[in-house]
């Protein structure tokens, strides 16, 4: 185990009709807020209104950004630092996903900033300060809730950048397993992969004496894969929308890896991917994280070894090592198939002929993957393997 440090700093506010602490906690940060949100399934679902009710009620200013998109553009992030900067915005609330919680990061960091928040994601500046942020999560997948990361898409470029700073951990999130009940089965799916790839982020490390965090890792994995049949059979069901919602916590906010860094190779060719085609981020890693372990299992064959049997249940008599990580490896692509995640780039109508391009970007800060180092040559592969 590596020497660590931790320190998360939101806090988490989780469970039925939590939404009032809004009324405790917005106000701690100002009055003026810049409420965030995406392409309408919070008006729909009638979480903007309670939102905007408990808003007045403490009699808060709103100023509204509205059209976040999924995979989150720059041009998006900048309308909401000019509304930051303009209307003297003291706290950012973010309501919705992801991609509505990490554009409110970067707005958060660009409305203290004076360049653009862009030179951040290409890693030319850090972040100094910035605006507080408070999130309403309404589905489980990125951790974003309590993290300091986030992903912004520039349309201009073409390029999908993961870009992280402690001055990017929301305040506060709060997560009402209700919230997350509309969320549609194909997303409902995205966010399990998301989740289960984050954790495989993790457990793919090179560290040794790391008893706990595997162990933790597993019974990650294996509550996603017992409650995701569950909750695709019954969408609306509370309890499983709540396990799922505290997997997607757990996965992502640095509990799992102290004293590990993980490898993250497979969220950067997936990044690539959806930089070129704007494809949803867990369905591009559904279809490449199979192929990556394939590519890079010989790096540590006994490590895929354990996934398949204590997660996978892969039965490991009379078989050599090889043989067993491949069923594993095999059995997680068909668990994904069963709750109808996409398995090829063709599912995307995604041919060969952009392969270089999105390699390229893969490897734009160079060979990547802490577990095993990928060059192009490995990207190309593993995009070969995926079509
Ligand atoms: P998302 O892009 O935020 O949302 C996907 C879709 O789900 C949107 O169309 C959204 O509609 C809809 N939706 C969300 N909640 C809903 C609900 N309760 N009911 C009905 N529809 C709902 O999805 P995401 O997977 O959470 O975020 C993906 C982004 O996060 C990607 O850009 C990915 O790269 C990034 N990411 C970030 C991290 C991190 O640590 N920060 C980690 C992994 C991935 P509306 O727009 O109408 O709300
Ligand atoms: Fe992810």
């Amino acid at each position: 185990m590596e020497r660590f440090q931790f320190h998360n700093p939101t806090k988490l506010i989780f469970g039925k009709d939590q939404l009032p602490a809004l009324k405790e906690e917005v106000p701690r940060y100002g009055r003026k807020v810049l409420l965030v949100y995406g392409g309408g399934s919070i008006k729909r679902s009638g979480l903007y209104d309670r939102v905007m009710a408990l808003l007045q009620e403490i009699g808060a200013e709103v100023t509204e950004l509205s059209g976040v998109e999924p995979n989150p553009r720059l041009s998006t992030v900048h309308r909401g630092v000019e509304l930051c900067k303009s209307k003297g915005i003291e706290l950012v609330l973010a309501v919705g996903g992801g991609s509505v919680l990490d554009c409110s990061k970067a707005i958060a960091v660009g409305a203290k900033y004076d360049g653009d928040m862009w030179d951040f994601a290409e890693r030319k500046a850090a972040p100094q300060a910035a605006l507080p942020l408070g999130t309403v999560l309404t589905m489980a997948a990125t951790g974003s809730e309590m993290n300091g990361s986030s992903v912004i898409s520039n349309e201009a470029t073409q390029e999908k950048l993961g870009w992280g700073s402690k001055l990017a951990y929301p305040a506060f999130s709060i997560l009402e397993p209700e919230n997350t009940v509309t969320l549609p089965k194909d997303q409902t799916v995205y966010g399990m992969v998301d989740i289960m790839s984050h954790v495989f982020e993790h457990y793919f490390h090179k560290e040794t004496n790391t008893p706990v965090q595997d162990g933790f890792c597993e019974t990650i994995l294996r509550t996603v894969i017992e409650t995701a049949p569950k909750l695709i059979a019954d969408l609306e069901n509370t309890e499983h929308r709540a396990t799922i919602l505290y997997c997607g916590t757990m996965a992502l906010n640095g509990v799992l890896n102290m004293g590990l860094s993980g490898d993250w190779a497979t969220h950067n060719i997936e990044h690539a991917v959806s930089a070129v085609y704007d494809i949803p981020h867990g369905g591009g890693l559904a279809i490449l994280f199979p192929n990556w372990m394939k590519h890079v299992m010989h790096h540590d064959l006994a490590r895929f070894k354990r996934l398949a049997i204590n997660v996978f249940d892969v039965d490991p008599a009379g078989k050599s090592d090889q043989a067993i990580a491949e069923e594993g490896i095999d059995r997680l692509r068909a668990f994904w198939n069963s709750i109808g995640a996409p398995s090829r780039l063709a599912d995307y109508s995604i041919d060969d002929s952009k392969l270089e391009l999105m390699a390229d970007k893969a490897v734009r800060f160079g060979p990547f993957g802490n577990f095993a180092r990928l060059e192009k040559q490995d990207v190309l592969e593993i995009y070969k393997r995926s079509l």
